[in-house]
């Protein structure tokens, strides 16, 4: 069986986290199959609880409660901003009183879900349908662990259109702060850090890239610097652009500011000031995914503002190094296999409106699906151009 995306998705971020016993990763993702329908329910979609987990006071610092109706009438509910507070806040569940006694049972996922399945789900036969799916599961990590869930690949069809390789890259992650790429900026209105959001949009992003490229006949390499919660300096992000010799490099931000009644939507590209040798290829980038991303905010609501399309000598710092050409390897590479790049300051989530949209709000998740496939569309759309543009620059004869 071929998993969902929102499924895959769950797993890739899983897989990368450290979680205490980790024998238990399989088992707790089989439960959170069964429980979310294979990612079908609408709690997953909507509020990505996988576990069907209620609200109880003790999940606030992971999640926020709405009311939602399920099978058994309509109750209160866990609504996750992320992926990553769902497992923080799965584990946090299992740390409330009905399941004292947890820890001493965990030597095997058998052992762990016999004691905590029956409290969790009192249900007949519910331990039993867990255990046969931690198979599934099992594999579902395999597929996406280690260094190949840095790289996705769309449509290997002979036919398939090869738009090429994009890097894209989530803003800050970790705990230490390094050259050019801090572990955390923003602080979203509800709380939700930057580098959780970014690297969440970018899994969206990833997906929306895949998906719309296999049904439209394309194929395209998806690279990210990051899936988990890890920080990369500048120069290392940019380098993964030119190991992976992408023709594109993008990088996704959120801003932040004291005064919340800031908002807008602005794309930074390297300033000729910085020094950089594809300047009107990075600017004609920047556009394309400027224009898509702002016109989707707009579409979702009227009091979007586009704050514009602007070099890096006009953002906070003065210079985003993480676009520096040299670390890019383009300064080592002929003028048409220059990687372009563009940085991405989304939205200010530091704004009440904005993190109603985004981040907490009933359509939070849907909305990052539509911004990023907006986004997925201007960059097919940009790869097409490319490819057209390198035909053109091939001269058909030499003459002597
Ligand atoms: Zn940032």
């Amino acid at each position: 069986m071929i998993a969902n995306q929102l499924l895959q998705k769950l797993a890739t971020i899983y897989q990368g986290e450290e979680i205490r016993y980790p024998q238990l990763r399989a088992v707790t993702l089989a439960q959170w199959i069964l429980e979310s329908g294979r990612a079908t329910s609408k709690l997953a979609k909507l509020h990505y609880n996988f576990g069907g987990i209620k609200w109880r006071r003790e999940m606030a610092p992971f999640a926020t409660r709405i009311a939602y109706e399920a099978s058994d009438g309509v109750g209160y509910y866990c609504k996750f901003a992320t992926i990553e507070s769902f497992i923080a806040g799965y584990w946090a569940f299992l740390n409330r009183s009905p399941y004292t006694g947890w820890e001493e049972q965990v030597e095997t996922a058998e052992e762990f879900i016999r004691f905590i399945g029956p409290i969790y789900t009192p249900t007949t036969g519910y331990v039993d349908k867990v255990l046969d799916l931690v198979p599934e599961a099992q594999n579902l990590l395999n597929s996406v662990g280690g260094e190949l869930s840095l790289i996705a690949e769309g449509s290997l069809a002979a036919s398939a259109t090869d738009l090429g390789t994009i890097v894209i890259d989530p803003g800050h992650g970790g705990t230490v702060n390094l050259t050019g790429s801090s572990a955390n900026n923003a602080i979203s209105k509800s709380g939700v850090k930057e580098k959780k959001l970014t690297l969440d949009f970018c899994l969206t992003l990833r997906e929306e890239l895949l998906r719309q490229t296999a049904s439209a006949g394309e194929s395209i390499k998806v690279v990210l610097t990051r899936t988990t919660d890890v920080n990369l300096s500048g120069p290392d992000r940019a380098r993964t652009a030119f190991t992976n010799r992408a023709k594109l490099f993008l990088c996704l931000h959120f801003n932040g500011l004291e005064d919340a009644s800031i908002r807008g939507t602005e794309t930074f590209f390297r300033a000729a000031a910085n020094t950089n040798l594809n300047l009107q290829d990075d600017i004609a980038f920047a556009t394309d995914v400027h224009n898509a991303l702002f016109g989707a905010f707009k579409s979702l609501d009227a009091r979007a503002k586009d704050r514009g399309i602007k070099p890096d000598t006009e953002s906070g710092p003065g210079s985003l190094g993480v676009m520096n050409d040299h670390s890019l390897g383009n300064d080592q590479v002929p003028a048409n296999k220059m990687c372009r790049s563009a940085y991405i300051e989304a939205e200010f989530i530091t704004n009440a409106a904005v993190d109603k949209l985004i981040v907490s709000g009933p359509e939070a998740v849907p909305n990052r699906t539509k911004l990023m496939a907006a986004v997925a569309q201007a960059i097919r759309s940009h790869m097409r151009g490319m490819l057209r543009g390198v035909e053109l620059a091939t001269p058909h004869s030499v003459s002597v």
